[in-house]
């Protein structure tokens, strides 16, 4: 069962909200939600899309959601659930140093970050079928400290910079292909701005 309480947000999915975009942003950090999440249709997940049964084997038509899928759910896409749980798994032990953080603190250096593994990034412009999930799951996430979580993101910065620049090259000797950081690969510009079939 999810450690936090539905929030009033849930209820509200459904009033006038702007729609959310259908690929994953950066900035958004969480993955764009499966179709079935805005079929508000009383017993069918709005996760997996599946029928809910009741233990008599009906559809249960009070019901949006299998436990499991809500679970799921929660911990990708509720950051407060999943720092609830990383820390129910870690108890604030930096993955890299293993130094003991507070859990909560208002001092900067002594935050502690949710950390993804395989940075997320790499998941960027994709549509959730297209979407890897397991980035955004408990293997794939580690208790980090400031020092060490500063550390790996400007490691990663670095990184990102060499690819952009190999990429450059890559610009200059064919002309034609251009990194798309917003869907954060490569794509044959002449063709994708409609010059060249
Ligand atoms: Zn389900
Ligand atoms: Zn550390």
């Amino acid at each position: 069962m999810p450690l936090s309480r539905w929030s009033r947000r849930h209820r509200r999915t459904f009033g006038d909200k702007p729609p959310e975009p259908e690929v994953f942003l950066e900035e958004h950090r969480t993955p764009p939600k499966p179709d079935y999440y805005y079929t508000n249709k009383k017993g069918q997940c709005r996760y997996c899309g599946g029928v809910i049964k009741n233990n008599k084997g009906l559809v249960n038509k009070r019901s949006s959601w299998h436990p499991e899928c809500a679970d799921e759910y929660m911990m990708i896409y509720h950051p407060g659930e999943t720092r609830k749980r990383i820390w129910q798994r870690d108890g604030g032990v930096c993955a890299k140093c293993g130094e003991l953080q507070p859990r909560k603190s208002r001092i900067h250096e002594l935050k502690w970050h949710v950390d993804h593994i395989k940075p997320l990034w790499e998941q960027k412009g994709k549509k959730f079928d297209e979407i890897d999930l397991s980035y955004w799951k408990e293997d794939n996430l580690q208790t980090l400290c400031t020092k060490c979580h500063t550390e790996k993101t400007s490691r990663e910065a670095t990184t990102r910079a060499e690819m952009k620049r190999e990429w450059w090259k890559h610009l200059n000797s064919s002309d034609k292909y251009v990194f798309d950081w917003t869907v954060g690969r490569l794509i044959n510009g002449l063709v994708e701005i409609g010059l060249k079939k």
